[in-house]
């Protein structure tokens, strides 16, 4: 078997203190760091996702609903779309961006800084099995691991290293997770 972790969108933003905070998203970053710190033998390939917007059109609004549409966050090149601090790049093989010009929620939706879709850069490194763990449960995380399993990697959601907007999407999100195929796990 070989294993890739995906680390979803561990951004200032996404982090206590940022535009869109998620809570628990800071934890999240420490903790990812510290698996990845301990156990970076488990994972063939690490890809770090991160929302990277230029003009992602209605993604954004001045009255977000917060289900489609959101304050502005993780503005291209600006501060609040740098990695948390405390998400240790060390570990971290690829980074691919996502959400330039419209709303993108699953990491497959981007590219790495080479122009490779996630798919390509998982499938070139031979990974058959991921394990997703970042923010948010409910939005990011649930797209990329619903996405990974539809290209037909086996899928692991570590789901005590996920922050999620809301409890109660969060636990929607998992359970339909479970119900699709995706093993609910933890770190
Ligand atoms: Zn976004």
């Amino acid at each position: 078997m070989t294993r890739a972790l995906i680390v979803v969108d561990v951004q200032v933003d996404f982090c206590e203190g940022g535009s869109l905070a998620v809570a628990g998203g800071a934890q999240v970053a420490r903790r990812i760091s510290e698996l990845v710190a301990a156990h970076r033998d488990r994972y063939d390939l690490v890809v770090a996702t991160r929302d990277w917007h230029v003009a992602p059109g209605a993604h954004f609004s001045s009255a977000p609903d917060y289900v489609d549409t959101w304050p502005a966050h993780c503005v291209a090149g600006q501060p609040g779309a740098a990695f948390y601090p405390e998400l240790d790049m060390a570990g971290i093989d690829v980074v691919v961006s996502k959400g330039a010009h419209a709303a993108a929620y699953s990491g497959f939706e981007g590219n790495a800084d080479d122009g490779r879709s996630l798919d390509q850069v998982l499938r070139e490194a031979g990974v058959d099995s991921v394990d997703v763990a970042g923010i948010a449960t409910d939005y990011c995380v649930r797209a990329t691991a619903l996405d990974a399993l539809a290209a037909g990697f086996d899928v692991t959601v570590l789901s005590d290293l996920c922050a999620g907007v809301t409890p109660a999407t969060t636990a929607a999100s998992l359970q339909e997770l479970e119900s699709a195929g995706v093993v609910l796990g933890s770190s």
